[in-house]
């Protein structure tokens, strides 16, 4: 094939425009990044060869090869992985295939620094070339292909790239970086030989470099220079990082090993190295990391806990190793006991895995729960006078919780139905905004804690926002007894309490939801009084049932409304009404339900009722109000404005 053009599909275009422009300030994370390409590369061909031993022509030693040419200006990376087709070339390096890059290009605000964030979340592999060079040529044959089928892809890294067809003996991949004058620093072996160990220790394959002496010049008086050998040695560590001994890796290894395969920008909160044996034997080393992805509501993208049989990387497939609740964790598990050639197939039947996985979400809640213990610590004298002693190691776990559970928490909460196993676990670490906490750091265990005397159900809100649930009439008589109530503010919320009917034995009761039972919070005497005023509430009540019987189910008498007419609840074990709406709002079927309509018979405007001639009117406006006051909408507004004009009038 001759030489063809093509043009980079537009996000790639975006992206190496924000590359080049926002990601010079820590250029050498290229080197990382196309290590970890070429190393990946060689993992297919590892993975592909099981079944094809034929791959490995005759070069079965894998390994990546780091060189550079001072005068040339140039240099590349070379790895005799899987190699690419010329279809892959354009493929693979003119488009990119994740899930949710448009969303993603929509996203970044024109702001260099706060997209050079994004972009560290988002990945930008092969394309990190370009912050070191201006024209990169990447020269490949696919293993099991004939030499004349190579290619060659060249890009200055703008509108397009060209490729044609070349002849490779050699399998696998060269990247050929032409660097720019302000990215010489990296035609340096010293400088190369420590980026690739700040990186790419961890990394199993042998990174090799070409060994340099000093040679003498040859004139009397000239400098003597550095000069290749022809000799090649291995440059980094190359054993795997989780088959080393926890005590010979240091914090900043493990950090560098999650950047590698999460391709964060930033350092996780927490990791957890463990090796298990028992019914089956296996290493795992999780990480949490402190920000949450672009993408984490992508249902579809399940990548981050990759899997090792005996070293030899076998799929990144987080669902048969992390249940979808906890699809933030990122790691790598290698079993000493699943056959090698497993399958995606055999992966979900295999007794081993499902072992594996409930042992890693064991781990992953324990982490949480180590975090969530160490989150606040109230340092201080105790009783006994004397001064706690709080360790470095858990001074430095202090405000993690809170940080993951910003970023996570929605997401650990859907663990409540996923997870029926470690629903009780799962509770523990749930952390909500309460009528005493604007911020969600109230457990249930803190609120059972401060539980008044003869309480007996936790009291809880759903609210599209913490405003609404704050001032949602429901509250009030909370309020007026200083009962505290949770106010829950996730989308995911309502569904995912559906399945807590209690904590630790105490029943979870939705303030929206049911006629109000305080129990034995209401003294005798309010339960009195509120019974009489029922009673002679109940020719009211008729009438008010009759006006609005195609809008409420029920109309009843209530004492949970202390300054607020009226409120809607819906009958217990229904769907709420804010439910209802964002099911709507999107588009799904929601049941069409009516609400029960409360009144407050204490309350001016409902006195006011009784033998009104503007009953009809007033018994609609209660309960359009009641509508607007929890973030709904009368079904007919503009009769709502009219009858409260012509009360206004
Ligand atoms: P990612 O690695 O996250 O998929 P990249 O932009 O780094 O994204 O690479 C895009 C694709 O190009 C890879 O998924 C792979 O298919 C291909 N690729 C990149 N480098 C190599 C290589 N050295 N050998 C074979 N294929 C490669």
């Amino acid at each position: 094939m001759s030489k063809q053009t093509h043009s980079f599909q537009a996000e790639v275009a975006q992206l190496l425009h924000l590359v080049t422009h926002s990601l010079y300030s820590n250029p050498e994370i290229f080197l990382r990044e196309l290590i970890s390409n070429a190393s990946d590369a060689c993992d297919k061909l590892r993975f592909e060869a099981l079944n094809d031993a034929g791959l490995y022509e005759d070069a079965p030693n894998l390994e990546v090869r780091v060189s550079f040419d001072k005068e040339a200006k140039t240099l590349t990376i070379t790895d005799n992985g899987i190699g690419m087709s010329t279809q892959e070339a354009i493929d693979h390096l003119g488009t990119i295939a994740k899930s949710g890059t448009k969303d993603f290009m929509g996203k970044l605000s024109g702001d260099q620094k706060a997209d050079a964030q994004l972009i560290g979340q988002f990945g930008v592999g092969f394309y990190s070339g370009f912050i070191v060079a201006d024209k990169i040529t990447v020269e490949s044959r696919r293993a099991g292909m004939k030499p004349e089928e190579g290619v060659r892809w060249i890009s200055g890294g703008t509108g397009d790239f060209e490729v044609e067809s070349i002849t490779r003996a050699a399998r696998g991949t060269s990247v050929i970086l032409h660097l720019r004058d302000d990215a010489e620093e990296f035609l340096n072996a010293w400088k190369l030989k420590q980026v690739i160990g700040k990186y790419s220790d961890h990394i199993s394959l042998p990174i090799l470099m070409e060994k340099e002496e000093w040679k003498e010049s040859e004139k009397e008086g000239e400098p003597g220079a550095m000069v290749k050998t022809g000799e090649w040695e291995t440059v980094n560590k190359a054993s795997a990082l989780w088959t080393r001994p926890k005590k010979d890796i240091t914090d900043e290894q493990y950090q560098e090993f999650y950047k590698a395969i999460s391709h964060d920008y930033e350092n996780p909160l927490t990791w957890s190295h463990n090796r298990v044996e028992g019914n089956t034997e296996y290493t795992q080393l999780l990480y949490i990391p402190a920000k949450a992805p672009f993408d984490l509501y992508q249902r579809d993208k399940h990548a981050g806990i990759k899997l090792y049989v005996k070293r030899v990387f076998i799929m990144d497939d987080a669902e048969s190793l992390m249940p979808s609740y906890l699809r933030f964790v990122k790691g790598v598990i290698d079993s000493a006991d699943l056959p090698l050639n497993v399958s995606r197939e055999l992966l979900q039947e295999s007794r081993d895995v499902r072992l594996i996985r409930d042992g890693s979400v064991k781990r992953v809640l324990s982490m949480l729960e180590d975090l969530a213990k160490h989150d606040k610590h109230e340092a201080g004298a105790q009783a006994d006078g004397v001064t706690d002693v709080v360790s470095e190691e858990d001074k430095a776990k202090e405000g993690k919780y809170t940080q993951f559970y910003a970023e996570f928490g929605a997401v650990l909460k859907e663990g409540l139905g996923e997870d029926f196993g470690n629903r009780e676990r799962i509770a523990k670490l749930l952390r909500f905004a309460s009528t005493t906490s604007d911020t969600p750091s109230v457990s249930f265990a803190d609120y059972k804690a401060r539980m008044k005397e003869g309480q007996e159900a936790i009291y809880y809100i759903t609210a599209d926002t913490l405003a609404a649930a704050k001032n949602s009439p429901q509250l009030e008589v909370f309020k007026k007894k200083g009962i505290e109530v949770l106010l829950m503010t996730d989308r995911v919320d309502e569904w995912a309490l559906n399945y807590l009917q209690d904590f630790d034995g105490t029943p979870l009761q939705s303030v929206a939801k049911g006629a109000v039972d305080l129990g034995k919070l209401q003294d005798e005497a309010e339960k009195k009084a509120a019974e009489e005023a029922a009673e002679a509430f109940k020719p009211v009540l008729a009438k008010l049932k009759e006006a609005l019987k195609d809008k409420a189910e029920d109309v009843r008498a209530t004492t949970r409304l202390v300054d607020s007419p009226a409120c809607l609840v819906v009958q217990d074990g229904g769907m709420s009404t804010q439910l209802a709406r964002l099911l709507k709002q999107a588009g799904q079927k929601a049941p069409d339900a009516k609400p029960v309509l409360e009144v407050n018979p204490e309350h001016a405007l409902v006195k006011k009722l009784d033998g009104s001639v503007h009953f009809h009117d007033l018994a609609h406006i209660l309960f359009d109000q009641a509508l607007l006051a929890e973030g709904g909408l009368p079904e007919d507004p503009a009769a709502y404005v009219k009858r409260v004009n012509a009360l206004l009038a």
